[in-house]
């Protein structure tokens, strides 16, 4: 017979499971974007220590500065208060990366970013981005042809 106790018991147990998966753009709605202009601090032009600052929404690198002023940067838009411009410059590369791995004769699955990403707030949308280049490649007889060579090239 369930006591009481084994009921409060099953109930504790029950709360304490892992929390469901809250998708990333779920979770984006909830937290305010930050004022263009953040200024984190992280590493980007190519330095494993934090060489970019973002001011005003812009990268700019902290290694070029003369008679203390930042001399280079400031086009790249930031990935944290400015990812709407950060993903529109983005999209190209990587939808053509997803189009690239098509013709290589690559999987769906090999989707560099089904395992995330460097910025995990912006992680679904490369996944989109990417098998967009990849569906739109796979239609296109082109595409398609250099698909069949690659995969002819790697059987031989
Ligand atoms: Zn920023």
């Amino acid at each position: 017979m369930q006591t009481r106790r084994d009921i409060v018991r099953t109930m504790v147990a029950a709360l304490a499971l892992p929390a469901l998966p809250i998708s990333a753009a779920n979770a984006i709605t909830h937290v305010a974007q930050p004022e263009l202009g953040c200024g984190e601090e992280f590493p980007w032009f190519g330095a494993h220590y934090p060489d970019a600052r973002c001011i005003d929404g812009y990268l700019w690198d902290l290694d070029a500065y003369d008679d203390g002023m930042l001399t280079s940067g400031g086009e790249d838009p930031c990935p944290y208060c400015n990812a709407g411009e950060f993903l529109a410059w983005k999209k190209d590369a990587i939808e053509e990366a997803g189009w690239i791995a098509f013709t290589d004769g690559e999987t769906p699955m090999d989707n560099p970013y089904l395992t995330g990403s460097r910025f995990p707030h912006m992680t679904d949308q490369f996944q989109r981005m990417w098998s967009e280049g990849y569906r739109a490649a796979a239609v296109d007889p082109m595409a398609i042809e250099d698909r069949r060579e690659a995969l002819q090239k790697s059987a031989a």
